[in-house]
């Protein structure tokens, strides 16, 4: 036996060498024997309060604090797409339009259109 004591060492019954059982925040008991070890003493050891901790959730089945965040949806971006409507302001023969739809599904969609000449913006519900 390794004279050392790591973190992991402080999980094992001292007594019989089974592997504790973390039953609650407070005491990790020996399901063999019985034996009850403080957790604090086994988190004031050195380097261990990570590998304490993550062992104390996985016997808890606690689910760790740190929540996979959202992926970040690729920036909204407008598909657009080109008519051959003329532009009302420089008569540029080709627009460029997009729809949104806007709140609710039965108040219609609005129709966006940009002329890539002079830029003339205007929108159009349908
Ligand atoms: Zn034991
Ligand atoms: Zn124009």
């Amino acid at each position: 036996m390794a004279s050392s004591c790591n973190a992991h060492d402080f999980l094992f019954c001292s007594m019989c060498g089974t592997l504790l059982s973390l039953n609650s925040l407070k005491h990790a008991i020996c399901p063999l024997c019985g034996f009850k070890r403080d957790v604090k003493e086994i988190e004031g050891k050195e380097t261990s309060y990570t590998i304490t901790a993550e062992d104390i959730r996985r016997e808890l089945n606690i689910e760790p604090f740190v929540q996979l965040g959202r992926i970040p949806a690729a920036a909204d971006r407008v598909q657009r797409a080109v008519v051959n409507e003329a532009c009302p302001q420089c008569h540029h023969p080709q627009l460029e339009y997009y729809t949104r739809q806007l709140r609710s599904a039965d108040e219609g969609q609005t129709v966006f259109y940009e002329c890539p000449k002079c830029k003339h913006k205007f929108s159009v519900n349908t």
